[in-house]
């Protein structure tokens, strides 16, 4: 993702996306002219399930993204590099309740096995 914002770009075409920084027209690479939205930083951890130990921290980026060839629009979370997966924007929405019941959970102090409210 990049640190552009559409306020940056103000004399570019206006790209039919609301939520799209990307520059269009004015990128290095074709690949650039993806549609992106501005990213939001978190730190994960990975960890495989056999190993033991902290496992690995990575810095991750979470946006919107509709590549040129897209015809449907990815919640992806991008870890540097090549590495990154995507959500369908359908499904976002669910994954992100799910997490905020398993946040309520995992700070519960009523103990294993109480009952965890919806959102
Ligand atoms: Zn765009």
């Amino acid at each position: 993702m990049n640190s552009h914002t559409a306020d940056d770009h103000r004399s570019l075409p206006r790209c039919a996306f609301a939520w799209c920084v990307t520059p269009h027209g004015d990128t290095v690479h074709p690949a650039d002219e993806d549609h992106r939205s501005e990213g939001a930083g978190f730190t994960i951890r990975t960890r495989d399930a056999g190993d033991h130990g902290a496992g690995t921290v990575h810095d991750v980026e979470i946006g919107v993204l509709r590549r040129q060839d897209d015809d449907a629009t990815w919640i992806v979370v991008e870890a540097g590099g090549c590495s990154s997966f995507a959500v369908h924007v359908d499904d976002a929405g669910e994954i992100g309740r799910r997490l905020i019941v398993e946040s309520r959970r995992a700070r519960s102090t009523d103990g294993p096995g109480a009952e965890v409210m919806a959102p």
